[in-house]
């Protein structure tokens, strides 16, 4: 498979490998402590580990799923790795991104304000068919709750995005998370 064809529809964003199968780049952003290390390890590796700081840095972890159209979709997700920190280095990394995924933790007002801005950086240097999703992690800490889910829902819909809420911890809503995003990217023509 060539991965490295140009032209075509999506090839500006989507690293297209044929019409059946996409393989594309997410990018997650959000506040450091908001769990996205958490949310990939999840996904890519059905385990839970709090201890295990894992960065993913300058690689990337990757994970593909299977559509019920029998289509398939290769996720390479880059981990922001500090980026948050630095702002500067945000265009560069948003850079070929097909997906982006911008997370909050429930429990932080702070983490929802922050997860705003990164919206709007995206909405100014990504990709203008880039697909977002908002995500409010930690959905297990019900309890301790400051962000109501309806404030997501209405900040999402109002910038064009998916919104849903998930919990690394016990798992909940992480696939369907990445199968929401599967089934809204753009697909290229059959050929
Ligand atoms: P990152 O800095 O955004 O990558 O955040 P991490 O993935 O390192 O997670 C930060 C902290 O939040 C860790 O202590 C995790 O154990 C915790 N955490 C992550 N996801 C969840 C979750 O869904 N529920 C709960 N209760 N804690 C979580």
């Amino acid at each position: 498979r060539n991965s490295a064809r140009s032209g075509g529809l999506n090839s500006e964003v989507n690293n297209v490998s044929d019409s059946k199968n996409l393989r594309v780049k997410l990018v997650l952003l959000g506040d450091s402590g908001v769990g996205k290390s958490c949310i990939v390890l999840r996904f890519v590796r059905g385990q839970f580990d709090p201890t295990s700081k894992v960065t993913v840095g300058a690689s990337f972890l990757s994970q593909t799923i299977a559509l019920q159209d029998s289509t398939t979709v290769k996720f390479e997700i880059w981990d922001t790795a500090g980026q948050e920190r630095y702002a500067a280095l945000a265009p560069l990394y948003y850079r070929g991104a097909a997906v982006a995924v911008v997370v909050y933790d429930i429990t932080s007002p702070e983490s929802f304000n922050k997860a705003q801005y990164w919206v709007k950086e995206l909405q100014k240097h990504g990709s203008p068919d880039i697909v977002m999703a908002f995500v409010g992690n930690k959905a297990d800490l019900q309890e301790k709750r400051e962000v109501p889910a309806q404030d997501g829902m209405d900040y999402a819909e109002k910038n064009g995005m998916f919104f849903i809420e998930t919990s690394a911890k016990t798992a909940d809503n992480i696939n369907e998370l990445f199968e929401v995003i599967a089934k809204r990217l753009p697909r290229p023509p059959p050929s």
